[in-house]
């Protein structure tokens, strides 16, 4: 049966929260994940990060990890010099996530999160530089038990994976178990020809994690994708793993710059009114895994 899951910055407009908090409101509305930003585990101690794994496991919440990697670690930069910085930074990061119990990074982790900027008539370099970073940077996750979940995100956010094919090609170059592909219904919706295609193109076997959100990014329900596709397509491929909500519904703070959430998505978004659409949203995911006899 798939996990839901539920993004941590649905309720909280810094990156940064009081994690422990979301573990016990995560698993009191019923969800069986809770998934927050990687960076978090760089800047706990690691008595912190043990005291949260405790949190997590007394209350049955498996914890997932997502990062917008900062461009400042940038893994597919020609600067060679940073482009190393990135791969030890990542290093790091599934470090820590070893030490957390956690075994899934989702996310723009592949590249500095954001584009170059630049006139780009070839990408083939910053996608090499990626690549050459990916393995390394594999080895270790395969030593700490982590799956690297390669996200196609839109044109706005990267450069090198914006579809599903792309997300395929660039997990075959790299060759490992511990690598596979994350689609997230919101890039989708942006870049892909079909959804139904794009979640059929990459198959159970390789797709490790699964981010839904609406079109403006609001809860799944509440906007105008086609959610009979999306849950069709993910039962005619036999999909097991994950699936973890991301809406993001609040202008202002750190989320709302790097999201562009420019104004509020729920009327009135007290911590009551995300909490009551938090679970709205378990309720409609579950009742569309029952529609497709997923559940
Ligand atoms: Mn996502």
């Amino acid at each position: 049966m798939n996990q839901l899951g539920i993004f941590m910055n649905f309720w909280e407009k810094n990156w940064i929260a009081d994690h422990a908090k979301y573990i016990r409101k995560a698993a009191k509305l019923g969800y069986d994940i809770l998934e927050f930003q990687a960076q978090a585990l760089l800047e706990m101690s690691d008595e912190r990060i043990l005291e949260l794994k405790k949190i997590a496991d007394a209350e049955g919440i498996r914890l997932t990890y997502s990062l917008g990697l900062d461009p400042a670690y940038d893994v597919s930069s020609l600067d060679e010099t940073q482009r190393q910085g990135g791969v030890k930074y990542l290093q790091n990061i599934i470090k820590k996530m070893e030490l957390a119990g956690g075994d899934l990074l989702s996310g723009v982790s592949y590249a500095g999160w954001g584009t170059p900027g630049v006139v780009m008539n070839d990408k083939t370099p910053y996608w090499n530089q990626s690549v050459k970073s990916m393995k390394e940077i594999i080895k270790t996750a395969e030593a700490c038990g982590v799956t690297y979940c390669v996200e196609a995100v839109n044109r706005f956010e990267t450069c090198i994976i914006n579809t599903a094919a792309e997300a395929l090609a660039y997990i075959e170059e790299i060759d490992s178990p511990n690598i596979g592909v994350l689609l997230d219904t919101y890039h989708m919706n942006i870049e892909e020809n079909s959804i139904g295609d794009a979640i059929r193109l990459v198959g159970a076997d390789r797709m490790k994690n699964f981010h839904t959100g609406e079109n403006n990014r609001t809860a799944p329900g509440r906007g105008h994708l086609n959610w009979d596709e999306i849950f069709g397509a993910l039962a005619e491929i036999g999909y097991k793993g994950p699936i973890v909500s991301e809406p993001f519904v609040m202008m202002g703070g750190e989320v709302g710059r790097d999201i562009h959430v420019f104004r509020d998505l729920v009327e009135n978004p007290t911590e009551e009114r995300i909490d009551a659409e938090a679970a709205y949203l378990i309720d409609f995911e579950k009742k569309m895994l029952a529609k497709y006899g997923m559940r």
